[in-house]
């Protein structure tokens, strides 16, 4: 009993795997894939050079004709941690077009079924609160921000302000960016209002050829605030669901200026994620934080007692293969 005890004290991180669908119809046939059972995947490496595969191992493995509903099915208990007071973050890992927005937020024509983990999560920690009010009573609220070039912006402001915030890991208020709007929230309608608004101002600045969400992170961190109405207890517990910037490598020689400087900024702090993850992983006790703002932002909630889920994603196209062996390589580095 007290091993088990222990055990749920111990952080953990997760890695599951989430196949993308072909979206042109074609038959699956000619997906990279070549077997998924057990939390293992199989890719098909053939070439011009004959036959090859390369298998990789994680917590589970989604195929392409998973459901959103099944794809969130076993957080509940992530969710259940956060009220405890517990940290818990959320990762969607990928390269652009691979589905880690689909995960997270869902498609652009959203209904009730293709809602993604976003939505349920806090659909979930809704109702869980409901279901404890005779012994606790739960404040929530809402900050979702932004991670571009190594700067940080507050995604919740109405009034078109573009200030540059700085992070700040206040143990005071608990808050990592003190200065970013916090909004109360009381039902998954004013989160998803505030969910618009945020991805709005996201687009903001981007143009067509520009989409500046696959460049950036973002983050929408849930502060949970319990209060156990017999011992005045308070508990304090976060989630932070993040959608990363697309993991693809740019062609150095064919990017210059600002592509090239967003491409470094990228690529620095998605290693500088992977470098964290996996120091945790392997109990090493110097973890890097320090070295990218999306590390020191998520400080608190990598590592220690804080539960860690990373969806990584991967495109079936035999074209984006060379993507998909990179990001089955940096996620069995974590998982
Ligand atoms: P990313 O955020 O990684 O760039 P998206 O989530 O925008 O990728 O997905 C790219 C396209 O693929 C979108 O049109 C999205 O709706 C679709 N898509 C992604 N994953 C799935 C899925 N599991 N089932 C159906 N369509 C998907
Ligand atoms: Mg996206």
């Amino acid at each position: 009993k007290l091993y088990n005890q222990v055990q749920d004290l111990k952080g953990s991180i997760r890695v599951y795997c989430r196949v993308r669908p072909f979206l042109s119809g074609q038959s699956n046939d000619l997906s990279t894939v070549h077997n998924m059972e057990d939390g293992n995947i199989t890719i098909s490496t053939a070439s011009k050079h004959g036959k090859g595969y390369k298998s990789f191992s994680f917590n589970k493995v989604f195929e392409p004709c998973a459901t959103q509903a099944e794809v969130f099915s076993d957080m509940q208990p992530l969710i259940r941690s956060v009220l405890d007071g517990y940290n818990v973050c959320i990762f969607a890992y990928g390269q652009t077009g691979s589905g880690k927005t689909y995960t997270m937020t869902g498609p652009k024509d959203l209904s009730e079924k293709n809602k993604g983990v976003n939505y349920r999560a806090l659909g979930d920690l809704f109702l869980l609160a409901e279901q404890r009010k005779d012994t606790f009573c739960y404040n929530v609220a809402v900050q979702m921000i932004e991670i571009y070039n190594e700067q940080v912006r507050d995604l919740l402001v109405t009034d078109g302000s573009n200030k540059r915030l700085e992070i700040r890991n206040s143990s005071q208020t608990g808050l990592n960016v003190p200065d970013a709007n916090i909004i109360p929230v009381s039902s998954t309608h004013d989160v998803i209002d505030l969910m618009n608004l945020g991805h709005r101002n996201r687009a903001v600045g981007a143009t067509a050829l520009n989409d500046r969400s696959s460049r950036s992170h973002s983050c929408l961190t849930v502060h949970v605030q319990g209060r156990d109405l017999a011992s005045g207890t308070i508990l304090r517990g976060c989630m932070h669901l993040v959608d990363l910037a697309g993991s693809e490598r740019v062609n150095k020689s064919e990017v210059t200026g600002d592509r090239l400087k967003e491409a470094q900024h990228i690529n620095k702090s998605l290693s500088a994620l992977g470098d964290v993850i996996a120091s945790l992983a392997q109990k090493n006790p110097h973890v890097p934080y320090r070295n990218s703002k999306l590390t020191q932002l998520l400080q608190d909630s990598l590592g220690g007692q804080a539960k860690t889920l990373m969806f990584v994603h991967i495109s079936p196209e035999p074209d984006a293969l060379g993507e998909t062996i990179s990001t089955l390589k940096f996620a069995e580095r974590v998982a």
